[in-house]
């Protein structure tokens, strides 16, 4: 029986007993928990299984569980592991020394269950975020896109909340000992005002759970997580001692961190340190997936999509028109005669065309239609759930409008006149017969052959239009 949200759970302790006790927590929830009763046994499943989080124990011998933490958390292969360092001991020392060393969170014993638990299931979330990113890094990298080299990390913001604002205040001043990021105070009454009123939104934000009335600290923290521009944002949420309740529906509701009021005012440095690499280093995926996919799928000269992109999302076109028994247009465009405008006035005049032609098909058709450059001087269009009187009619107008006008290649000199031939086929009127994309580009292809061989500058219908 696999747990919702698989985890592999590596245990690490000296201790046999400890482990089991432990290990008897986690497999209770279905967890898959692997063990290791040293550091060097520790390291190497961590190399060989990839665990999804590893739970260690500070006291650890010979060097100690924030020697193996550090260790791990310095090798490029286990640094994303999410680790969290339990001990026994009431000591500042261990525990700041934890977090200094990178855990992602840091448990006494005795541990209450359901506080391990709904600590695990967030780390695990967090865990499961950042392997999508890297696998989506991964497939833009393998489309051909390398990623940007890793920014220097440039101060952030932080913003704290509380309903007193001098604990605000000295909360700040511990913190700005530690960190190079700005920290504002806001006021809770100001903070949705506040972040409307901001261009860039906080990296991170400290909120206690009891702001103007009890509770309203994670109302705002779903809020927060709701809205765009604070989705992924780190939260730490400080609640009151006893208050186990808040501190379990904080996780849940996607608070990364949690702190209890009284705190040592250096730990909550440390912990916001290690939220704000995280945040950073998050931000820095999601730019490069987004960046790398951006300039997989589209043509630089014209903006245009290419043909990388466009080919599976005619597939996707077809697959609709299928399902819902409409048809749907291909046309393949392509410029007449277009070597002449190279040959004539040069590549970069060429290339001007190609842009202002791109420009003027994008303008002159629907957002849901696909427009992308395939060949050098060759357009594909596909216009989804669109009849055969359509098509002709938008085939028709988009060969109008390339003639139209002159194409300006130099202010001041009289204008180039472009013309294209269009083929134009139809898909999904046939739902008995193996209507495949393939087929329909084919037919749109020897469409465009027969328009050229009429004498170029015309429309032609293909096989299943006629
Ligand atoms: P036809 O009417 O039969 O289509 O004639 P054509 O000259 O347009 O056809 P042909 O395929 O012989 O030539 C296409 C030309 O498009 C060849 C190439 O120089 C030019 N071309 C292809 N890609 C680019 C580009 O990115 N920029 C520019 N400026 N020219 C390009
Ligand atoms: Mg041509
Ligand atoms: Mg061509």
């Amino acid at each position: 029986m696999g747990n919702a949200m698989a985890g592999r759970i590596l245990l690490v302790d000296d201790v046999a007993t400890n482990r089991i006790v432990m290990k008897v927590k986690l497999a209770s929830a279905f967890y898959d928990v692997l063990q290791a009763d040293s550091a060097p046994e520790a390291e190497r499943l961590a190399l060989d299984v990839r665990p999804d989080l590893i739970i260690l124990d500070a006291v650890l011998r010979p060097h100690g569980g924030a020697d193996l933490c550090h260790k791990l958390k310095s090798n490029p292969h286990t640094r994303d592991i999410p680790i969290i360092v339990v001990t026994s001991l009431h000591d500042r020392q261990t525990r700041l020394a934890a977090l200094d060393a990178g855990a992602d969170e840091f448990l006494t014993k005795p541990l209450d269950e359901l506080s391990l638990l709904a600590r695990v299931r967030s780390l695990l979330r967090a865990r499961a975020t950042s392997e999508e990113l890297r696998r989506r890094q991964h497939t833009a990298r393998e489309l051909g896109f390398a990623e940007q080299p890793a920014p220097f990390t440039v101060p952030g913001r932080v913003a704290i909340i509380t309903a007193e604002t001098d604990e605000a205040i000295r909360w700040r001043e511990q913190v700005r000992k530690h960190l190079r990021d700005r920290v504002d105070v806001i006021p809770a009454a100001q903070v949705l005002e506040a972040l409307n009123s901001m261009k860039t939104p906080p990296d991170a934000f400290v909120i206690s759970t009891n702001l103007a009335e009890a509770g309203s600290g994670l109302r705002l923290l779903a809020e927060l997580r709701s809205r765009e521009q604070t989705r992924h944002s780190a939260i730490l949420i400080v609640h009151e001692p006893r208050d186990r309740n808040s501190a379990i529906m904080a996780l849940d509701l996607g608070a990364n961190d949690l702190l209890a009021r009284g705190f040592d005012p250096e730990e909550l440095a440390l912990r916001l340190r290690g939220q704000m690499r995280r945040k950073q280093e998050g931000d820095r995926l999601r730019t490069n997936v987004e960046d790398g996919f951006r300039l997989a799928v589209t043509d630089p000269l014209t903006g245009l999509y290419n043909r990388r992109y466009a080919m599976p999302h005619l597939g996707k076109i077809a697959e609709r028109a299928r399902a819902q028994s409409r048809s749907y247009a291909v046309m393949l465009v392509d410029l007449d005669r277009f070597k002449f405008v190279n040959d004539t006035y040069g590549h970069a005049a060429g290339d001007r065309v190609l842009v202002e032609v791109a420009k003027r098909l994008k303008d002159n058709l629907r957002s849901i239609d696909l427009v992308a450059r395939v060949g050098g001087e060759e357009f594909l269009i596909a216009l989804p759930d669109t009849d055969l009187y359509e098509a002709t009619v938008t085939a028709e107008r988009l060969r109008r409008i390339i003639q139209q006008d002159a194409i300006t290649l130099c202010k001041g000199q009289p204008g180039l006149t472009i013309t294209a031939s269009i083929g134009v086929a139809m898909g999904g009127l046939d739902a008995t017969s193996s209507d495949k994309v393939e087929a329909v580009m084919n037919d749109a292809d020897r469409a465009l052959y027969d328009a050229k061989a009429e004498g170029r500058n015309q429309v032609s219908m293909g096989r299943t239009a006629a």
